[in-house]
């Protein structure tokens, strides 16, 4: 148990810093390599364009996640119901003590090892927009990647199975010398963008489908608490806010934040 924990807290400490290096290795890869070898002078500026928007938008939504965490600091919620989750306590009134944060969380979801944050009620939106936004970011660099490393390398990409064999075989490469090093990265950073982008979509997917039926990960593992609850427009609208629209282009607050004092005499 102890042992456990304590490799929960190496990744709480690990991930951000992974996330922090993608991100700067990714933002100088497309500035200075895959950009302007690809493209010509109207291009160069539409995809610097779409590609600072992506990357604004998934890094303001990752610190608007940390900015406003769903922690709360009320004294009548602190009684334990069950203790359930490894992570976290269930506390009464759709609270959680989160053993990592060492916090009272309102509708705690999950505790994210990339934001090294609690999910819950205040912050699910800017969590939901950063998966779709890094999503987004990891496929479009794959997109560009690709090429690149069909231009300046010669790599053909045509067969569907290349993806297969091509790690193996480029590490093979490398460590006899055929291969430049910057190309066995560039392979390198082709299957982190494929896995983070794809875990990002599913993980996007899952939370989309829980907040729509009301739920939260935490609600979902204990059996007793596994119902749908209310209308899905009015839960995506309780989570989304009134603004939403504006919310999946820039990120900012969408909703007013109910301070902790009005939400618990709502909820008692
Ligand atoms: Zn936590």
């Amino acid at each position: 148990m102890m042992m456990r924990m304590l490799q929960l807290r190496l990744l709480n400490t690990v991930a951000p810093a992974y996330f922090f290096t993608a991100t700067a290795i990714t933002f100088v890869l497309h500035l200075f390599f895959f950009i302007p070898t690809i493209f010509q002078t109207p291009g160069i500026i539409i995809h610097t364009s779409i590609f600072l928007f992506l990357m604004l938008n998934a890094l303001g939504n990752y610190v608007m996640t940390i900015w406003y965490p769903s922690e709360t600091t009320s004294e009548s919620t602190s009684q334990t119901c069950t203790v359930d989750c490894l992570d976290a306590y269930y506390l009464c009134n759709d609270h959680h003590f989160c053993k990592l944060c060492k916090k009272v969380i309102l509708k705690r979801d999950h505790h994210c090892f990339f934001t090294g944050n609690c999910i819950g009620n205040n912050n699910m939106r800017y969590f939901i927009m950063f998966c779709i936004y890094t999503s987004s970011t990891c496929l479009y660099s794959l997109v560009l990647g690709v090429a690149y490393l069909t231009m300046e390398y010669s790599l053909s990409f045509e067969n569907p199975f290349t993806f297969l064999t091509l790690l193996p075989l480029s590490t093979g490469y490398f460590f006899i010398g055929m291969i430049p090093g910057l190309q066995f990265f560039l392979i390198l950073m082709l299957y982190v963008w494929l896995g983070i982008g794809l875990v990002s979509a599913g993980f996007c997917c899952q939370q989309i489908l829980l907040v729509a039926r009301g739920q939260t990960w935490c609600q979902l593992q204990q059996v007793h608490l596994a119902k749908s609850q209310g209308m899905w427009r009015a839960n995506l609208k309780d989570v989304f806010g009134s603004q939403w629209a504006l919310g999946l282009f820039l990120p900012v607050l969408t909703i007013k934040t109910v301070t902790n004092t009005t939400k618990d005499q709502k909820h008692n």
